[in-house]
């Protein structure tokens, strides 16, 4: 079959098998082309490895330091008429480079919030890595089941205790409006907080533990978003703002059961990926940040983040901020960056977008996620979408 995008709101539900083995493969050069890095860690778990800041994390270790690899990830297979989704390819795409390169890479297709899926990873640890020294928890979902109870909660994206107005863009048609978005109810708070908080990374961490498959020494991460001020009322002071600080206490109680440095928070900067493309407000905001970094020289994707954190960030000292949190977010955070984002913020309308802010390149972003717009890539030819 020929695939094309078929973009439905702020998703495309078709994936380019040869596209995203291309988006893998350039992430992989990116790495290479820097050069190793000696430091990073030998054996890895990465919790939601499939797209995103998950993907670049097993590219990284796999591609700069050497590492064998258990990746988790939640994603569609392929039918005969029928893509599967874009993770699904990046998973075969990097299995298929990662062993030509002589690493060890087994994926596992399932619920990283389930006890069985853990089981699963615990067996595939056992067999393939023997212990781990990182597990990288980059698990982006709209809903979790808790599988104490059996309960299943859902995410609201909203702002918490008053209403928010804000400027906002609808990517589809390049529009500028007005959006208000009521706050949060308590149990839609509390809701936000057991999907994207810190109690599942906690689970994991003991369910490690327990089986002894962690290494003396070992450390794990999970990312968060602190962000501009301009986002600030509907991301990091709302429900998930909530659910990130929840990110800090597990990574405090981690670091009380195993050490100094066992666990950390990493503030990333904003990317486009599947997860952030569906909160409000934040597109409009990655376009502006699109526009302003690649003028001063400075744009970065997720794989430029995540390379800038292991072969920086974590070789040598840590410097911390005064929540124990590794930053990679400084550019984007910095004085200067944001005060021309704030004064472009004020200005932006649906006719000054164009020379303000760069939404042609975050609808690129945006197809490359599902593998379309790669150049090389023939995207006339007759594809099976089962063939990988
Ligand atoms: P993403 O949508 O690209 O990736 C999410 C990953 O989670 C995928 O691998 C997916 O398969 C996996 N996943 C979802 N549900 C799952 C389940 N039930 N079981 C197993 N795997 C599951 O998202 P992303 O933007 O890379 O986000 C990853 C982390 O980075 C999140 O914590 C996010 O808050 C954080 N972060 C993102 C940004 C950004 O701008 N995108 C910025 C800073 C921090």
């Amino acid at each position: 079959m020929i695939i094309e995008p078929k973009i439905r709101g702020f998703i495309c539900t078709t994936a380019h098998p040869v596209g995203c083995a291309t988006n893998v493969q350039r992430q992989i050069d990116h790495v290479v082309v820097k050069g190793p890095i000696p430091t990073g860690p030998r054996r890895v778990l990465v919790l939601g490895c499939s797209t995103g800041y998950g993907l670049a994390s097993r590219i990284v270790t796999t591609f700069g330091s050497n590492a064998d690899t258990v990746g988790v990830s939640f994603e569609r297979e392929p039918g005969e008429a029928k893509t599967a989704s874009a993770g699904w390819y990046n998973n075969r795409a990097f299995e298929q480079r990662a062993k030509a390169a002589g690493r060890v890479a087994v994926t596992i297709e399932g619920d990283a919030f389930s006890d069985a899926v853990k089981a699963e990873a615990i067996e595939a640890i056992r067999a393939n890595l023997g212990q781990v020294d990182l597990i990288v928890y980059s698990v982006a979902s709209p809903v979790r089941t808790d599988p104490k109870d059996g309960v299943t909660y859902r995410s609201a994206i909203k702002p918490y205790g008053a209403a928010v107005t804000s400027k906002t863009l609808n990517t589809g048609t390049g529009e500028v409006s007005e959006i208000s978005v009521e706050p949060a109810t308590e149990e839609e708070a509390a809701a936000t907080v057991k999907v994207m908080g810190g109690e599942d990374w906690e689970l994991w961490i003991a369910a490690l533990a327990e089986a002894g498959v962690l290494a003396d020494g070992f450390q794990t991460l999970n990312y968060t978003y602190l962000g501009s001020k301009l986002t600030w009322p509907i991301y990091h002071k709302g429900t998930l703002g909530k659910a990130k600080a929840d990110l800090d206490r597990a990574a405090a109680a981690i670091r009380a059961k195993h050490g100094e440095h066992a666990a950390h928070v990493v503030a990333l900067k904003a990317v486009v990926t599947q997860a952030s493309s569906a909160i409000p407000v934040v597109p409009l905001y990655g376009t502006l940040l699109i526009k302003v970094e690649d003028e001063m020289g400075l744009g970065e994707g997720p794989i430029q983040q995540i390379d800038r954190l292991f072969r920086d960030k974590l070789a040598g000292d840590l410097a911390l901020d005064e929540e124990s949190r590794i930053r990679v977010d400084d550019w984007e955070l910095s004085d200067t960056m944001q005060a021309e984002l704030a004064k472009r913020w004020a200005a932006l309308t649906t006719e000054s977008l164009a020379d303000l802010a760069d939404l042609p390149k975050y609808r690129e972003e945006f197809l490359k996620l599902f593998g379309f717009g790669l150049g090389g890539v023939d995207y006339a030819a007759d594809v099976d979408p089962r063939e990988v």
